[in-house]
Formats: structure tokens, C-alpha cells, sequence
């Protein structure tokens, strides 16, 4: 069993921007505060805009050159291998960055999050190879073929709570199809990024095909998404800032944009269901990851004839996902991310019961005298359907349950929020969960189950979730520019 405490003293992690495969300190410098205690895990490096521009231009350059557009898939599937291998070498490390930077519990990093990561590299660089372009049979007298290129320069902006597996997401398609990058961590995640890159160099990525600059994102990101020679930016994160990105795009060079946003998933549990099931992951998957996931289940939409035993089984559940010291090794919970998420859940679940419903367990900030940001599973039961907390994404362990009493009113409850990422229905009659499944508006449905996937299968939302697909080869689409080439042959 990893002692994660005893880890910290020799945790040591690259500090700069990383710019054509040199560190470099950047124009200024900003401090990593750990939500675990509130300790000062160091400062790192910030980039402003020239800094921007000159890892732009690195990764220009190293696309132009073709020292890695130029090489065979099967060459860069090598590349990808080897750093999938370094990860799981180092596997500890990065994890307890996640624990240390973000405050999710280090086993659960390694057990979850690397998985995800290493699995993601290996799973481009085996498909890139495998890949064939098309000649469509137009007529005797013409040639006609459709061949996929890199698409050039990509700025891929992420966010902090999957923060490697989210970098994995882009980075991993984007450089296996051939693309150079410029990555921006978020501010709150840099160490763990910044660790990924130091083991994506050591794997034999040549210089300047992966830069990374941390900073601010109204700077950092700003600059990354203003960029006029960036050609495509793939982003996480919250709805608000996806808009901008489609501003900075529209302002600039129309590079194009694919945005992975916020959710407001709900758990639609039938009578008919296995009960027990649906109550018990219901609350994981809003509680899990301290609820700070885009596709977490945090609208329970439950018939009301099975409110009281779902709701039941759901406090049992909370009362044993207390938070705790991400570092020991059976916490179920850490912390959230930062002191400022903690407030701004507070404030949220404070607002939310201003307009309707009854707080059932948690509802206020817990362990304050840890120095750490802990919110604890809170349960708020009868959630007007119009309100806040049914409406907005808290991104923290607070659930939402409304009941409802006919399947049409449980469809327009699922469907009635601005967000299209992820629900799940809940039933056993196997004619309902085809027609409310295929009614559904979200990205991924998932029935009789929450956060079920797989690498071969596309994750991303409809209406304000966003659009672009990650994972799976629909991920590809988005770095390759699709050219087609007429030849007469008369
Ligand atoms: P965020 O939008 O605040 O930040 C995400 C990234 O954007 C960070 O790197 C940040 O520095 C940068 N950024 C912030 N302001 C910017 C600006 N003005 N210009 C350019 N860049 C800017 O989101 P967050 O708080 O880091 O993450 C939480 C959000 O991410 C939630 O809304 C969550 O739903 C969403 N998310 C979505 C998915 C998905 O796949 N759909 C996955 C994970 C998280």
C-alpha cells in the first residue's frame, strides 16, 4: 500500500514554460496552493503573450518542418507507447500531483486517472496506423481521392478536475494524427501537466511539438485562443468560457473551435428499477470526484412513489462518502479544489434554497480547521424545477432531487435545463428505456448505469454542453483537415 504522505518530501516538479523542448521562466510567476491544507506547493511559471507567441511559433515551426507531420503513423505511435510506458512508470508521481494540486484522493488518481491517461495514450497511438483515406468511385475518367492531413497548430485549453485525463484527451489524438500542440493547464492544475510534458520529452517527442503554458486564463488562454496562427483549439471547461473562445475565434482567424462544456446530468429512476442500483449510484456520481464533473448526476428525478426509499439509500450512501486527507489511502472524498470553489458551492446551495427546497444532509463547508477545502455530500430534496439548483452547474457533492409523477413529465424535468451532456434512465420495462433513452437530448445516455464508457466510444454534449466528441476515432476528425484531390484521367 502507497504511503502518499511519505512520497511528498521527495515530490520535486518542472516549474517553467515549456517552449521547443527547453524550460524557460516565463514573464511572471504565480503559487500553487494546495486545497488540502492551504500549504504553498511552489510557484510556477505564468506565460503572458509574447510568451504565448513564441510556443506558437515553436509549434509552427515544428509542424511546418515535418520532423513529426513527417513521420509515419506507426513512428508516432511509437512515441506514444513510450510515454504511455513512462506514465505507468511514474505513476505514483503524477497521481499524487492530482492530490496534491486538485485534492482528489492520490489512490483514486492512480487507480482512475492514470488508467484513463495511460489507456488514452496507447489507445491513439494503436489507431493512428490503422487509419486508410478514401478513393470514392466517381468516374472512369476521374481520380478522385480524400486524403486526411494534420491540421496544423492546435491550442488545447483544459480544465483542473480530470486534469490529466482531459489533457490526455486532446493531446493524444492531436499529436497521433500528426498535429503540434500548445497546452494551458488550468491555473489550479499546473504541476501535474507540467509532469506529463517532462515524460512526453523523455519519450522522444521531438522540440516544439508539445509546448505547454501555464497561467491565467484570461491572459494564457486568452492569448492561445486570439492566436492567429493557431488552427484548431480544443477546450474543457465551463460553458462561459467556451463562448469566449468562440468570440476570440470569430475576432481572429476563425480557427476552429471544439468546445467540451459544463452538464447538468440527471438520474431519472422509474419504479420498476432496481431501486437499490439506481439510489447507490445515483449518489456516486454525483459525490464522486467531490461532484466536480461535468457529466455528474446531480438532478435526481424520481417517480414519487419510490422518493422515500431512493432518497433513503442516497443519505446512507453520503453518510459514507465524508471528506477527508486526499492522501490517506481509504478516504472516499478529498477536498475540492480550491478555498474559492468551496465559497462559490456554498453560495450556490445558499442562493439554491433561497428559491425552493429542504437541505436533507451536508449543506456547509466542514474540516475548516484543517486549513483545507472541504464541502461534504448534501443531499437537497423537492428542487423547484425552474430554480438554481436545478438549473445551474454547482460542480461541487450537491445533489438536486425532484419528484415526478408521469413519464412525460419526468422526460420534459430531464430535458429542461439548457445542458446536453450526460443522463441516465432508470427502469426495467424494456420498451420504456428505448423510447426515453432515444427521447433524451444529451451527448451519452446511459441506462440502468452512470459514467459507464470505454475508449471506442465518443464523449461530449448537444446545446450548451457543447460540441466535438472526445475519445474514440470521432476524436480524430478534429485535427485532420479532409483534402480532396480531382485528377482528370482523359
Ligand atoms: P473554466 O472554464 O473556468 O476553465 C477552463 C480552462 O479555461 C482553464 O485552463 C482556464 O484557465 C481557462 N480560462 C478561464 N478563463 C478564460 C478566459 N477568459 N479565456 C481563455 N481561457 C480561460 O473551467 P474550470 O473551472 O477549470 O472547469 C470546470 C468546468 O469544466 C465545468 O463547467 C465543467 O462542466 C467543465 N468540464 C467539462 C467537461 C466535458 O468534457 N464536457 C469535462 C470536464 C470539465
Amino acid at each position: 500500500m502507497t504511503d502518499w504522505r511519505s512520497l511528498t518530501t521527495s515530490f520535486r516538479f518542472p516549474t517553467g514554460l515549456l517552449i521547443d523542448g527547453t524550460w524557460f521562466e516565463g514573464s511572471d510567476s504565480f503559487e500553487v496552493i494546495s486545497p488540502i491544507d492551504g500549504a504553498v506547493l511552489g510557484r510556477v511559471s505564468s506565460a503572458d503573450v509574447a510568451d504565448v507567441d513564441r510556443a506558437v511559433r515553436a509549434a509552427r515551426r515544428a509542424f511546418e518542418d515535418g520532423r513529426w507531420s513527417g513521420k509515419t503513423p506507426a513512428e508516432r505511435k511509437e512515441v506514444l507507447l513510450r510515454w504511455a510506458q513512462l506514465c505507468e512508470e511514474h505513476r505514483e508521481r503524477l497521481a499524487l500531483a492530482h492530490a496534491l494540486e486538485m485534492g482528489k484522493p492520490a489512490r483514486e488518481a492512480h487507480g482512475v486517472d492514470m488508467r484513463a491517461v495511460i489507456r488514452t495514450l496507447q489507445w491513439f497511438g494503436e489507431a493512428v496506423d490503422k487509419i486508410v483515406d478514401e478513393l470514392p468511385h466517381v468516374s472512369p475518367d476521374a481520380l478522385a481521392m480524400v486524403q486526411r492531413e494534420p491540421a496544423g497548430v492546435v491550442g488545447a485549453v483544459v480544465p483542473w478536475n480530470f486534469p490529466l485525463t482531459m489533457a490526455a484527451w486532446k493531446l493524444a489524438p492531436a499529436l497521433a494524427s500528426g498535429c503540434t500542440v500548445v497546452l494551458k493547464p488550468a491555473e489550479q492544475s499546473p504541476i501535474s501537466a507540467l509532469l506529463l510534458a517532462e515524460l512526453g520529452m523523455e519519450a522522444g517527442l521531438p522540440d516544439g511539438v508539445l509546448n505547454v503554458v501555464n497561467g491565467p486564463g484570461h491572459v494564457t488562454g486568452q492569448a492561445l485562443g486570439r492566436h492567429p496562427d493557431v488552427d484548431v483549439l480544443t477546450f474543457t471547461g465551463s460553458t462561459e468560457v467556451g463562448r469566449r473562445f468562440m468570440e476570440y475565434s470569430a475576432s481572429s482567424n476563425l480557427k476552429r473551435v471544439w468546445l467540451e462544456l459544463g452538464g447538468k446530468g440527471a438520474n431519472v429512476v422509474f419504479p420498476d428499477a432496481d431501486l437499490d442500483k439506481a439510489a447507490r449510484t445515483a449518489a456516486w456520481s454525483i459525490f464522486y470526484n467531490a461532484g466536480q464533473m461535468c457529466s455528474a448526476g446531480s438532478r435526481l428525478l424520481v417517480h414519487e412513489s419510490v422518493h422515500d426509499d431512493v432518497v433513503r439509500t442516497v443519505l446512507d450512501v453520503a453518510a459514507t462518502m465524508q471528506p477527508g486527507d486526499p492522501l490517506d489511502h481509504d478516504v472516499p472524498m478529498g477536498s475540492v479544489v480550491t478555498h474559492e470553489h468551496r465559497d462559490r458551492i456554498h453560495s450556490m446551495v445558499v442562493e439554491g434554497l433561497r428559491a425552493s427546497g429542504e437541505t436533507l444532509t451536508g449543506g456547509s463547508p466542514v474540516l475548516v480547521d484543517s486549513g483545507g477545502a472541504y464541502y461534504p455530500p448534501t443531499v437537497i430534496d423537492s428542487v423547484a424545477s425552474d430554480t438554481l439548483l436545478a438549473q445551474q452547474e454547482v460542480f461541487g457533492p450537491v445533489l438536486a432531487v425532484t419528484s415526478f409523477r408521469t413519464e412525460e413529465e419526468a422526460l420534459a424535468l430531464a430535458n429542461g435545463t439548457p445542458y446536453g451532456l450526460a443522463s441516465a434512465v432508470w427502469t426495467n420495462d424494456l420498451n420504456r428505456a428505448h423510447r426515453f433513452s432515444r427521447a433524451l437530448k444529451f451527448g451519452v445516455v446511459w441506462v440502468n448505469c452512470y459514467e459507464e464508457g470505454d475508449l471506442t466510444v465518443p464523449f461530449g454534449g448537444v446545446k450548451l454542453s457543447g460540441f466535438g466528441r472526445d475519445k474514440s476515432l470521432h476524436a480524430l476528425d478534429k485535427f485532420y483537415d479532409l483534402k480532396t484531390t480531382w485528377i482528370d484521367l482523359t
